[in-house]
C-alpha cells in the first residue's frame, strides 16, 4: 500500500517547465543592461535555459560543477538561474559590491569553472582574474555587437555561445537533495560561509512563498525583484514567480529611484527590496508628486522596516507593507508579516505595530527562542531570547566544513534576539551581537534606529553600544540628516522619546554625512565602531 503515487521530483527545472506549459506567454519585462528595455516570456526563457544548459555541457561542465554568476537583475540572468542547474551545475551567486578580497576568496572556495558576468561589472573580474585559481572560462553576458574590448583572454559571447545550440535538451535529471544553488553569507566577521541550496529546498521554499499568508502571488500577479538575485537566494523570487506563472520585471542595474519608478509603473503589483531603497523611492515620489498606479504589495526585508516607512505606504500610496525576515542560511524565508484573523480584530493603529513585527512563518519553518542555556522561552510578546530555526529549506552545515550548523535537534542558531508573541508573530529584537547591554538590561538598535528615521529630517540612523565605566554599555546614535537640513541632538532625542523608554535614549548624536553600509546595503555596524575606534570616540562621561 505504500509508495504507490507518482515519484514527482522536486528539481528547480520542473518549475520552469510549468511556466513554459501552462504560462507560456506570461510577459517578462526587463531593462537590459546595455540599455533598452526588452519583452520576453516564460516559453522563451526556458528555450533558451535549455539552450544554455547544452552549451555549458559543451564547454566541458559535469554535474556538480559550479558556476560562478555576477549580474544584475535582468531576463537573461533568469535564463541562468534554470540553465545552470538544469545541466546538473550548481548556481553561485556573486555580489560585485564585495571587496576584491571577498570575491576571490568565494569563487576559489567554491572552486567556480566558469565565471558569467554582466557587461559592466567586467572590470571588477579582471582586476580579480589572476587570483582565481579554478575559473576555465569567463562568458559575457551580451551580444556580439556589445562585446566588450577586454585585458581577459578568450572571452565567450553568450548570446553567440547560445545561437550555436538549438534548445532540444533533456534536464539533467538526478536526486531532488542534489546541489542546485550557492549563497555565500556577507560574512561580517571571519569568512564568507557557503550556504548550498538542494533543488528539493528551493522547490519547497518556493511553495511556501508563494502561499497566500506569505507572498501570496498568483498568474495574475507581475511582481518586480528589487532585490538582487545575489542577495540571500534572490528571495526565491526567480523560483516563486513561474511556480504560479506570474509575470515579471526586472529593473537592471538601474538601482536609482527614478529608473525603479519607471519599471514600477510597468504594470507592477508586487515588488520587494530592503527597507533603504524604499525610504529612497517614498521620498522621490513625494518630491515629484507621483502615485504608484498599479502597486498592491511591497515585501520589506533584510532589516527592520521603520514603522514611518509602513504608514507611508499604506496611507499615502495605497500599497500593503509585507514586512517579512529571512537569511540567507533560509532560502531566505522566515516570517512575514500578514494578517491572521486575530490581527484582523484590531484597530488599525494596532494592525500597523503588528506590521512592525516580521510576522509568522510559513509551513515548513519552526522558531523557538531559548536563553543562553538553551532553555525554551515564553511566546508572549515580551520575553526576548535567542532565535533559533529549522525547516524544509533551513541550511544543515555550510559548504566545506566538516561540523554540522545545527544542534542535535536540528536546530539552527539564527545569530539573532528576538520576541514571539502568543499569535506566532515575531520581532527581531537585534542581532545578538548588535544588541546593547546597558546595566544588565537590553536595548534594541533597531528600536533607536526606528524612532529616528520617523523624524522627518532624518534619512538614515545607526545606534551602537560604547563602553560604559558605570552601565557597561550606553547607546549613541550615528544620524544622517536630509540634505540642507540642520537639526538640533535635543530635537532627534525629544522626538524619539515618543516610542522609546526615558533610559534607552541614546546619550550621544553624532551628525554624519553618511553611514557605511554592507555589500548587501545595510547597515555596517562592524565599519561604524571601526571608524569611531580611530577617531578614539568616547562616551561623553569619559571624556576629560
Ligand atoms: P546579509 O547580512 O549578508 O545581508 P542575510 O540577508 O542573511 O545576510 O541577513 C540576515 C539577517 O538580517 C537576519 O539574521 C537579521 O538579523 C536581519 N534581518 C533580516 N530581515 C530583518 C527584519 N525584517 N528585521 C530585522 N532584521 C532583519
Amino acid at each position: 500500500m505504500d509508495n504507490l503515487m507518482q515519484p514527482f521530483s522536486l528539481r528547480v527545472s520542473e518549475i520552469l517547465d510549468h511556466a513554459a506549459r501552462y504560462h507560456p506567454k506570461r510577459k517578462i519585462i526587463s531593462r537590459k543592461v546595455e540599455g533598452p528595455i526588452e519583452e520576453t516570456n516564460w516559453s522563451s526563457i526556458h528555450q533558451k535555459a535549455k539552450k544554455l544548459s547544452k552549451s555549458l555541457q559543451r564547454l566541458g561542465i559535469k554535474k556538480g560543477d559550479r558556476i560562478g554568476v555576477m549580474a544584475w537583475n535582468t531576463a537573461r540572468h533568469l535564463e541562468l538561474w534554470y540553465g545552470i542547474p538544469g545541466c546538473g551545475a550548481v548556481n553561485h551567486t556573486l555580489n560585485p559590491r564585495l571587496f576584491a578580497k571577498q570575491l576571490t576568496y568565494i569563487i576559489n572556495h567554491a572552486e567556480d569553472k566558469i565565471l558569467m558576468i554582466d557587461l559592466d561589472l567586467l572590470g571588477i573580474l579582471e582586476k580579480i582574474m589572476p587570483t582565481c585559481e579554478t575559473v576555465e572560462h569567463v562568458i559575457v553576458l551580451t551580444d556580439n555587437i556589445n562585446m566588450p574590448k577586454s585585458d581577459l583572454p578568450n572571452l565567450i559571447c553568450y548570446e553567440e555561445l547560445l545561437e550555436t545550440e538549438d534548445s532540444d535538451f533533456d534536464w539533467i535529471s538526478g536526486h531532488e537533495t542534489e546541489a542546485c544553488g550557492i549563497c555565500y553569507t556577507s560574512g561580517t566577521t571571519g569568512n564568507p560561509k557557503g550556504v548550498v541550496y538542494t533543488h528539493r529546498s528551493n522547490v519547497l521554499h518556493a511553495l511556501a512563498s508563494a502561499s497566500p499568508d506569505m507572498i501570496n502571488l498568483s498568474s495574475r500577479d507581475r511582481i518586480m525583484p528589487v532585490v538582487p538575485l545575489f542577495h540571500a537566494n534572490g528571495w526565491s523570487i526567480g523560483y516563486t514567480a513561474p511556480l504560479v506563472g506570474a509575470s515579471m520585471v526586472m529593473p537592471g542595474r538601474e538601482m536609482n529611484p527614478e529608473g525603479l519608478y519607471e519599471m514600477l509603473e510597468k504594470g507592477v503589483t508586487v515588488t520587494a527590496a530592503v527597507p533603504t531603497i524604499w525610504l529612497l523611492l517614498l521620498n522621490y515620489l513625494k518630491a515629484n508628486n507621483l502615485n504608484l498606479s498599479t502597486l498592491k504589495r511591497v515585501i520589506i526585508g533584510g532589516s527592520s522596516c521603520p514603522r514611518a516607512v509602513i504608514e507611508s505606504f499604506q496611507n499615502d500610496f495605497n500599497v500593503q507593507v509585507l514586512h517579512a525576515w529571512g537569511m540567507t542560511e533560509m532560502s531566505p524565508l522566515g516570517t512575514i508579516c500578514s494578517f491572521k484573523p486575530e490581527v484582523l480584530e484590531l484597530t488599525d493603529e494596532e494592525k500597523i505595530s503588528v506590521q512592525e513585527t516580521t510576522g509568522h512563518p510559513p509551513f515548513t519553518v519552526e522558531l523557538k527562542l531559548t536563553d543562553d542555556h538553551g532553555n525554551q522561552l515564553k511566546n508572549d510578546g515580551k520575553t526576548q531570547g535567542k532565535l533559533w530555526a529549522r525547516g524544509g529549506a533551513v541550511v544543515q552545515q555550510y559548504l566545506k566544513t566538516d561540523k554540522k550548523a545545527v544542534d542535535d535537534e536540528g536546530w539552527f542558531d539564527t545569530g539573532d534576539v528576538a520576541t514571539i508573541d502568543k499569535n506566532g508573530y515575531m520581532s527581531i529584537t537585534d542581532r545578538s551581537k548588535d544588541i546593547i547591554k546597558s546595566g544588565g538590561e537590553w536595548i534594541s538598535s533597531i528600536e533607536l534606529e526606528n524612532a529616528a528615521v520617523g523624524h522627518p529630517d532624518v534619512v538614515e540612523a545607526a545606534a551602537i553600544g560604547v563602553s560604559h565605566p558605570k552601565w557597561d554599555e550606553r547607546p549613541i546614535l550615528v544620524v544622517v540628516c536630509k540634505v540642507g537640513k540642520k537639526v538640533e541632538p535635543e530635537k532627534i532625542t525629544d522626538f524619539m522619546s515618543a516610542f522609546v523608554a526615558k533610559w534607552q535614549i541614546p546619550d550621544d548624536i553624532i551628525f554624519a554625512k553618511e553611514i557605511p553600509h554592507t555589500a548587501t546595503g545595510k547597515i555596517s555596524k562592524m565599519a561604524l565602531r571601526q571608524i569611531l575606534e580611530k577617531e578614539n570616540y568616547q562616551h561623553p562621561d569619559l571624556r576629560p
